[in-house]
This record gives C-alpha cells, sequence and structure tokens, in this order.
C-alpha cells in the first residue's frame, strides 16, 4: 500500500476520501485505524529540542496524533486549510467567533439562529464589548444595507435548524466580503457533502460533530474549519484557549465518519419518503424541508446544495398541546430529546417565537421537528400513524 499524500487524498471523490483520510497505517506498526494517544506531557529527546520546541508534539493541548487525524481528515472534507476540533459544537461556535471579533465591534446574526449561539452573543460577547444586531434569514443581498463601519463579522445558519430557512450564502458572502468582514455558517445541518462552505465563500465553517460525525449519539464534539484568510486567527485563538477535545471523543467521531456518508445519504431518503408521505396528510398542514417548494429559501436549496439530510419539521393544523401531548408520548420508536443526526429517529415540538427578534414565527398550528433515523421507513409511518390517530381522539 502506497503512502497518502494530501495531493492524492484531494483527488479522491468523497465517499473514498471518507476512508483513506486520517490514517496512514505505516506509522501504526500496520494496524489499519489511528489509535487513541491519551497524554499531557511529551518527552523530548534533548534540551535543545525542547527549548526551541522543534519537536512533531510538544504538549498534550497543543495537538496529538489522534487529533492531527481527525483535524486533517475533517480539512480535506471540507476543503479548508485547517480545521480544530473543540469539545462540542457550541464550543465550536465561540471560539470562531473569538477568533474574529473584538471589543467595539458589530456582529450580525440570522434572526434563525441555533438558540445557544444567540445566547453566547447576548451575554459573554455582550459582556466583553461586541454589538450583536439579527437580520432576516432570507435579507440575501440585501445585508448591505445592515452593514456598519465596525461590522467585522456575519454568522449565518443554512437551513436554521427548527425553522428551516435556507440562506443565500453566496450573496452574503459578496457582501462581508466587499467591506472586510469575516463570514461564519454553521454548516451542521448539510455538512461538507452537501454544502462545500469555503467553496461557497464561507470563512470559518462550524460543524457540531456531535449529529452526523459521531451519528451515534455517545458523544459532544465540534468543528471549525477555516479558508486560508482565517486559518491563522482560528488556530491562535483555539491555542490561547486549549479547549482541546478529549482522545476518546475524537476516536469516535473517527470511527463515525468513515460511515458519515453513507449514514447521511440513508437518512436523506427515509427522510424525503416520510416528509412526502407526511405532506398527503390531512393533520399536517405545511412541510418546513428544504427539497420542499413550501420551505422558504427553496430555490436557493436547488441551486448551492447537493442533499439534505434526516432533519426537517413539519407544521400541524391547528391543534391543542394535550392533543399533541397524546401524539408523542405514547410514540413507540420516535424519542423526544433535544440533539439530532444519530442512527434513532426523534421528534420534538418547538415554538421560535419566544425568542426570535426580527422576524415573525406565527405558523397556523403546532410545529414538530422531526430526525429520521437508519430504522425501517415503514416502522416509522406506522408509529407516526398511531400518533396521528391519538392526536385527532384527543381533538
Ligand atoms: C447541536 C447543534 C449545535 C451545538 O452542538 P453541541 O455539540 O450540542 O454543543 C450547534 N449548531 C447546531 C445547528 C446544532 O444543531
Amino acid at each position: 500500500m502506497k503512502k497518502m499524500t494530501p495531493q492524492t487524498l484531494a483527488g479522491l471523490s468523497d465517499r473514498t476520501k471518507l476512508v483513506y483520510a486520517g490514517r496512514d497505517p505505516s506509522e501504526q506498526f500496520g494496524f489499519v485505524n489511528t489509535p487513541i494517544y491519551r497524554g499531557s506531557t511529551v518527552i523530548a529527546p534533548t534540551m535543545k529540542e525542547l527549548l526551541d520546541r522543534s519537536g512533531r508534539y510538544i504538549y498534550g493541548t497543543m495537538g496529538t496524533p489522534t487529533s492531527d487525524a481527525l483535524e486533517s481528515a475533517w480539512s480535506a472534507i471540507a476543503g479548508a486549510e485547517g480545521t480544530v476540533c473543540v469539545p462540542s459544537g457550541l464550543a465550536a461556535v465561540s471560539v470562531a467567533l473569538l477568533s474574529c471579533l473584538k471589543a467595539g465591534d458589530h456582529l450580525l446574526i440570522t434572526d434563525s439562529i441555533y438558540r445557544p449561539t444567540r445566547t453566547f452573543a447576548e451575554t459573554l460577547l455582550k459582556r466583553f464589548g461586541v454589538e450583536t444586531s439579527y437580520f432576516d434569514p432570507m435579507i440575501g443581498s440585501g445585508i448591505e444595507a445592515l452593514m456598519r463601519p465596525n461590522t467585522t463579522a456575519i454568522f449565518t445558519e443554512a437551513p436554521g435548524s427548527q425553522s428551516f430557512e435556507v440562506q443565500d450564502i453566496p450573496a452574503i458572502a459578496k457582501v462581508a466580503r466587499a467591506h472586510g468582514a469575516t463570514l461564519l455558517m454553521d454548516n451542521t445541518w448539510a455538512t461538507p457533502f452537501f454544502f462545500p462552505p469555503h467553496e461557497m465563500g464561507v470563512d470559518l465553517a462550524i460543524e457540531a460533530g456531535t449529529k452526523y460525525l459521531s451519528g451515534h449519539s455517545d458523544l459532544l464534539l465540534g468543528m471549525v474549519s477555516a479558508n486560508e484568510r482565517s486559518w491563522k486567527a482560528l488556530r491562535e485563538t483555539y491555542d490561547a484557549m486549549a479547549i482541546c477535545a478529549g482522545p476518546e471523543d475524537m476516536f469516535l467521531a473517527l470511527r463515525g465518519m468513515r460511515s458519515m456518508l453513507v449514514r447521511l445519504k440513508e437518512q436523506e431518503k427515509s427522510a424525503l419518503d416520510i416528509a412526502n408521505w407526511l405532506k398527503a396528510r390531512p393533520e399536517v398542514a405545511k412541510i418546513l424541508h428544504p427539497a420542499f417548494p413550501d420551505c422558504p429559501g427553496h430555490d436557493i436549496w436547488k441551486r448551492d446544495f447537493k442533499g439534505s439530510s434526516g432533519l426537517f419539521s413539519i407544521i400541524l393544523k391547528p391543534a391543542s398541546q394535550k392533543a399533541v401531548a397524546a401524539m408523542l408520548d405514547d410514540l413507540l420508536l420516535f424519542g423526544m430529546g433535544y440533539s439530532w443526526g444519530g442512527y434513532e429517529s426523534l421528534i420534538i415540538p418547538f415554538d421560535c417565537s419566544t425568542y426570535r427578534t426580527v422576524t415573525h414565527w406565527n405558523p397556523e398550528g403546532p410545529a414538530l421537528r422531526i430526525q429520521i433515523g437508519l430504522e425501517d421507513v415503514e416502522d416509522l409511518k406506522k408509529d407516526l400513524d398511531s400518533g396521528f390517530a391519538r392526536l385527532r381522539a384527543s381533538a
């Protein structure tokens, strides 16, 4: 077996890349996988090497063969200059924002943002002198009008992970670039396979590794990948904070990564099947799935995305909270829990109206977010069908 170089890897298709990225059997006594390197201390062979820090590894917080494997693999997948791996998706959001903001700056965030990102801006960033304002996710190039002389970063998420508006990232990237601002994107839903962030003009792309990369609901992890323009500041911020992920979690993420695209495609297919089935149900008013015309930004999704994942929302026809509880409480397969991207199906009610500030969320009935796992779709439909029967009986 020949040694894989970054150049050879770059020429492979996504599926093949996932099999060969981040491992080198010739460096692991022939064993297929990069093992878990646990450690704080790294012994230098000579005083000279210790003092000039010229060794490949210096100290546990600054990188290990395990973190190198995951980060280099992710850079290859995302088409990035570099990647840092941190202990959660929200830590990825925070380290990315801290790498491009300073006191006195203005930050623009989409109103459809993952809620804890909003909390980070309203608490910690505010305390450190960064002012945040919000924009309509459908604003596109209209974001130009919101740019101030001190706007240094724009934070996007496409689609929103509850309400599913698909943002026009290339249009926003153009404005960001013209103003010298950093464009960040939470790309957890599409992953780099369905939306190559840096190719589309994003400077810093966030992926909650907790979701599809892990794929098994058994760890928390975050990835931030950067293009050439933003990499140095990202790495410096990460080093200054030393928020390195645990070796066991990184190893499990590498393991999850090998099957990530296969799972994603299967979950995409099942989610489309179930969303189509739901669309025909009398209890359902609307499907919020980027591949469906009802979804705000559907045309942008068609233009810019290569696929959809296993997460979408539906709006029910008007029903009481009691009826929705009757539907959800006794489901056999769908669990009610936050998070998504694992192998198991989930369903939760949600309401964006309590925290949005510049757009209105006023659906005609209760909203449900559905994550489709790897189960048989007919079993899942049967489970939802029994739920709908309970919803009707309770109405
Ligand atoms: C889950 C999630 C995160 C945060 O990931 P954690 O690992 O749970 O902190 C960030 N963004 C989106 C869109 C998410 O769904």
